[in-house]
């Protein structure tokens, strides 16, 4: 018999502080990691200006050097600012304070560096806050990179209750989506003997569960909603640090908008186009997809193309070229994906067209 080779690692954030005010501590939490040197704040123009001067002025208080970075969206360019700045500044550590590509931004950057870093979301649009991973925009593509999660993430509700109540919305969608994430991966374990984990796995279907539960009770203006939300988004990054992929939270339906970003791009949302996806793929799965719709609509997040901003020729389109996305990734989808009638017909039953 061949002896045991097997091994993995996992990282996890060391520190998670959610709810009201909890900004006010991120002093203490960078003593506890007895973090050295400079702090770099990368945040954006307008999105993180309260959070950025709170997380100055908690900083400052602790006799931190602090120094700060604008950068706009997640591209290339903007990582290689981060990355000179935080160099030119001597940076011992990086926060980054704003929404998803704030928070990428400073995930990378942490990583070619070598310093530590932490995250400060002021929204809660995707489960990139607590995940091991970014996603960056190189010329006009989207990639998904391996990072590192954060050393400690700051979520305070009642920062992120200021955000856009839509972003929160497709925060909630994108964890829901993880049950169909979950299914394709089951599948692909039959099918193709992939590396499925039930712990990862379970964490994920706990996040999304919890959402869905508690769908009622998500709504604007509210900060519970917010602190229901997050620890959900929180776990549901974890779940990947767990698996060591994205496995447990993206199957077809994060496909589904992969694509859809190609062909209408700047539309919707991340986790709104995940949602919508996750309906369809429900259905395929001959799973309960209006337990799904049900969710979305109560939380107020699309359940069909036109809430999407999308026309049906387009989200057809991206029904049968979703399978080319990954090829690595196995899911319901399968090899060939869907003829332009089957996806039609599965838009029309799941009223998304
Ligand atoms: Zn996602």
């Amino acid at each position: 018999m061949d002896s045991f080779t097997k091994t993995r690692g996992m990282s996890f954030p060391r520190q998670v502080l959610a709810g009201h005010g909890c900004v006010d501590q991120i002093g203490d939490v960078c003593e506890d990691f007895e973090l050295k040197g400079t702090a770099l704040i990368v945040t954006g123009p307008t999105t993180g200006t309260l959070a950025a001067g709170l997380v100055r002025d908690h900083l400052k208080q602790k006799k931190y050097d602090v120094q700060q970075v604008e950068v706009g969206v997640a591209t290339q360019q903007n990582l290689v600012k981060v990355e000179e700045v935080a160099k030119d500044v001597k940076a011992g550590f990086l926060v980054g304070v704003g929404g998803g590509s704030k928070i990428d931004l400073a995930k990378l950057a942490s990583v070619n560096l070598k310093i530590p870093f932490l995250s400060v979301p002021t929204s809660a649009s995707h489960d990139g806050i607590a995940s091991p991973r970014a996603s960056i925009k190189d010329g006009g593509n989207s990639l998904s990179l391996n990072a590192k999660v954060p050393m400690g993430i700051i979520a305070d509700t009642a920062l992120i209750v200021k955000a856009p109540y839509r972003l929160l919305a497709s925060g909630c969608a994108d964890v829901i989506s993880n049950t169909t994430a979950i299914m394709d991966w089951q599948l692909a374990d039959r099918l193709r003997s992939d590396d499925f984990s039930s712990s990862a796995a379970n964490l994920a279907k706990y996040a999304a569960e919890s959402v869905i539960e508690n769908a009622y009770a998500i709504k604007p203006n509210l900060e519970e909603s917010v602190w229901v939300v997050i620890r959900p988004i929180i776990i549901s990054g974890i779940s990947m640090a767990v698996a060591g992929s994205s496995r447990p939270t993206s199957g077809s339906e994060h496909m589904f908008s992969h694509i859809l970003d190609k062909i209408a791009p700047g539309k919707a949302l991340h986790g709104e186009q995940c949602g919508v996806g996750s309906i369809m793929m429900m259905y395929l799965h001959g799973g309960d997809w209006k337990r799904i719709q049900r969710a979305l609509r109560m939380i107020g997040a699309p359940t069909s193309a036109k809430e999407l901003g999308v026309s049906k020729e387009q989200l057809i389109e991206a029904l049968v070229h979703a399978h080319e996305i990954r090829k690595d990734r196995y899911t319901i989808l399968g090899d060939r994906g869907l003829t332009p009638d089957s996806a039609e017909r599965l838009a029309r039953i799941t009223e998304v067209v």
